[in-house]
């Protein structure tokens, strides 16, 4: 099991960041303070939010360097600032790994963020498409060439542009063309949502919403839905109706990477674009990137100046670092270990009576309904956390309760896993969360109706809980050998 987690020097790096720590404590000592306190933070925490992980300390260390006061806008080789050599050899590097790991014929490896990544596909898809052809028709060779009135016959037509999503109550993401994001300003959105009875994509469904919405861009991928996506039956329907099938792996990116997800549940060879975040189950720097076939690749490394800024040198460093790692043999170990995890997670909830949504799970994450145990989402997240279990409360399909109380709570197994827990402590960790759950019931607000966020956990339940948690944590240390004493 230890393979699955990635080997450093402790004796180095603890001298590394407890060098690090007292340089910044002679200028801010709450900052160093901070840091520390974090460390002792995740180390104690029986983390099952399913977006995070643990970054190896090679990866964390590429970030805190001067990388990071270079600026180098453009692309490599083709900068509009002097002396990019090194930040050359490093996004080069980034971008390299990327191709070679995910098999993609072109990385743009700036974004800053998931949502970044985001943007810059959105705006390479309507430059391609739209601002492309339009461009020609009109006799212009660049965007930098276009009058003010090519402009508003541009946001015109980009007025009229439309996205197809997952809903957010399946499991998709606000970037999917959602009012309270950009995407949702940008495009028209409409949504697919998976089958009331089994939680499962419907992909005739989906079909058929395309046929009659005709998107320009077809947007898969999910932030909470625990089943694979065949995206070679999404590329079919992009196809059907002329969409550009953009594939958002944020969340399992990882999986790719690991080779858990191939043949029609890999989207790289079906998607024209895909993107995502390098901080989730890729377990990465914080950051984005960007993956896309031949022909969107000009219109996607404009993403800076277009909606990035600077890039950062350091981060696009530290992916680099991240990826190399994810090409190694052991990375594939972790991706399945990770699955099998959340399996065995799934299990140990479902034979003790909870319930989940879509039954079980094929990735990452399992979500648990717990409207069966008489408990909002929001009950339940605070009551796991107050037995020190961290999670997050999610809707489910046609959730009574909204977005912001929910009825549900998605587990996920990525950090765990990192740390080498196996299934027989994700099956302990089930055991766990029933057990909490089932001892916490809503109290009423002042009027005497039921509360929705309010709630009592049973003392002694709780503590005992605590307990467990700090020992199966104890178990399998975080960044093990590593002192900053
Ligand atoms: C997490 C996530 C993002 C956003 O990533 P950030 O790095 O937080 O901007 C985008 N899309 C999906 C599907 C995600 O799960």
């Amino acid at each position: 099991m230890t393979d699955v987690t990635p080997a450093f020097d402790a004796t180095a790096a603890s001298t590394a960041y407890r060098s690090a720590l007292s340089v910044i404590a002679e200028v801010e000592p709450r900052v160093a303070d901070a840091i520390g306190a974090e460390l002792a933070d995740q180390r104690a925490s029986l983390k099952l939010i399913a977006s995070e992980n643990y970054a190896s300390p090679a990866v964390l260390l590429t970030m805190g360097t001067w990388l990071s006061d270079k600026y180098a806008e453009g692309t490599v080789g083709h900068r509009f600032y002097a002396g990019c050599q090194n930040v050359d050899t490093v996004e080069g590097l980034a971008a390299e790994h990327a191709r070679e790991l995910f098999g993609a014929p072109h990385a743009y490896v700036q974004p800053h963020s998931g949502i970044d990544a985001n943007l810059v596909a959105f705006w390479a898809v309507l430059a391609q498409r739209i601002e492309s052809p339009a461009l020609e028709r009109a006799g212009v060779r660049h965007v930098n060439d276009l009058t003010d009135e090519d402009w508003a016959t541009l946001r015109h037509a980009l007025g009229d542009q439309r996205m197809l999503g997952m809903s957010l109550d399946a499991g998709g993401h606000l970037t999917h063309g959602f009012r309270p994001n950009i995407s949702g300003k940008m495009f028209a959105q409409s949504s697919y949502g998976t089958d009331p009875e089994t939680g499962l994509l419907d992909y005739d469904a989906v079909r058929a919403r395309a046929r009659e919405f005709r998107p320009l861009i077809l947007m898969a991928g999910y932030s909470a839905y625990p089943r694979r996506v065949d995206f070679a039956k999404m590329r079919e329907i992009a196809d059907e109706v002329g969409a550009t099938l953009v594939v958002d792996m944020a969340h399992f990116a990882g999986l790719v990477a690991g080779k858990v997800f191939t043949g029609d549940f890999d989207p790289v060879p079906h998607a024209h674009v895909v993107t995502s975040t390098s901080h989730k189950s890729l377990r990465g720097p914080r950051g984005g990137f960007v993956l896309c076939q031949p022909e969107y690749a000009d219109a996607v490394d404009r993403g800076c100046p277009m909606v990035l800024g600077g890039p950062l040198p350091h981060v696009m460093a530290a992916k680099a670092v991240a990826f190399a790692e994810a090409r190694r043999p052991q990375f594939a170990g972790y991706a399945q270990t990770v699955v099998d995890n959340a399996v065995a997670l799934a299990e140990g909830l479902s034979r003790r009576g909870a319930r989940l949504v879509t039954g079980g799970t094929e990735n990452h994450l399992v979500l648990l309904d717990v409207s069966t145990f008489g408990l909002t989402g929001r009950q339940a997240e605070s009551a796991l956390l107050d037995a020190g279990i961290v999670t997050n409360r999610n809707a489910i399909p046609a959730d009574p309760n909204g977005a912001w109380y929910t009825s549900g709570v998605r587990l996920g197994t990525p950090a765990l896993t990192t740390r080498g827990f196996g299934a027989a402590e994700f099956d302990r960790t089930a055991e766990l969360v029933v057990d909490v759950l089932s001892h916490t019931s809503p109290t009423a607000t002042r009027d005497g109706s039921p509360s929705k966020a309010k709630y009592a956990v049973d003392g002694g339940v709780a503590d005992k809980t605590r307990a467990a948690a700090a020992e199966l944590v104890a178990a399998h240390p975080l960044y093990p050998g590593l002192d900053l004493a």
